[in-house]
């Protein structure tokens, strides 16, 4: 597996397996399984699989958000090893974002509601950390998990108005046995804020966002939002407080989840 640190090198490791297609799954690190569901689905895709670990601060608006995110290098780069990745894209933040940078992407509308209404700026991050990648890499295919639902909706969106020659791969929410959706974010929660927190998958499977409401605000989690908002497939997505730490899940409302 080939480690890149800068554009150059990522350009120069993918010159010679242009001939081949390309897929580019896009993370910020803390590796687990529903990372490792997107590497395989990648592979199935794919001639060469791109990794990229990337702590991006322009999605984040809360410092402590991003000083609390869990960063541990050496154990992603283990994890894309084992999943058969062929390329880690590991940039650092001068990199990605050099002195006088100053340009950004904006998805107007399906960027602002949700998410973009507790997290002003954030699909601005996202949108433009993911353009660049997608330049950077050049893939055919790019690979995300249909856990962060508004996400894809965004990003299909601006494949779309920018003409993008991309297929984007969406992956279902990898789950633990009890029902809790995989997330780097996981990790801080305390034993009792988890119990809590399986509330989530629970409430969500109601498919109904008043009966869901009510059964996270019994289980005394603070909640954001419950919705069913106008993605593809037809989800219903909430987003929870539990103690200090946010939780984000969907799940669609049909069985079929879209390509
Ligand atoms: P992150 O590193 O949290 O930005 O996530 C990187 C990619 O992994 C995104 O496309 C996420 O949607 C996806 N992802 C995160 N958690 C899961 C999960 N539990 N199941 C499937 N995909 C996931």
């Amino acid at each position: 597996m080939i480690v890149a640190r800068t554009v150059d090198g990522v350009r120069a490791a993918l010159a010679d397996r242009r001939g081949g297609t390309v897929a580019l799954v896009p993370t910020m690190g803390a590796l687990h399984g529903g990372h490792r569901a997107l590497v395989r689905a990648a592979r199935g895709a794919c001639d060469t699989v791109v990794l990229s670990l990337f702590l991006n601060p322009s999605q984040f608006g809360d410092p402590a958000d991003l000083n609390g995110y869990p960063r541990d290098e050496a154990a992603d780069l283990d994890a894309a090893g084992a999943a058969g990745v062929d390329l880690v894209f590991a940039p650092t933040t001068d990199e990605m974002y050099p002195p006088g940078y100053q340009t950004w992407v904006e998805v107007t509308e399906l960027g602002r509601m949700l998410e973009g209404e507790f997290r002003p700026g954030h699909f601005r991050g996202v949108a433009t950390v993911c353009l660049k990648l997608f330049t950077i890499v050049r893939p055919d295919v790019v690979v995300f998990g249909q856990k962060d639902a508004q996400q894809v909706a965004v990003l299909r969106r601006l494949i779309a108005d920018l003409h993008l020659e991309l297929e984007l791969l969406a992956v279902p929410t990898v789950r633990d046995p009890d029902g809790l959706a995989l997330s780097s974010r996981n990790a801080r929660l305390t034993p009792a804020e988890r119990r809590r927190a399986l509330a989530l998958p629970r409430a969500l499977a109601t498919r109904d966002p008043d009966e869901a409401r009510a059964l996270l605000e019994e289980a005394g989690l603070d909640v954001d939002y419950v919705a069913i908002p106008p993605f593809h497939p037809p989800t219903i997505a909430a987003a929870v407080r539990a103690g200090s730490t946010r939780l984000i899940d969907n799940i669609p409302l049909e069985t079929e989840v879209s390509r």
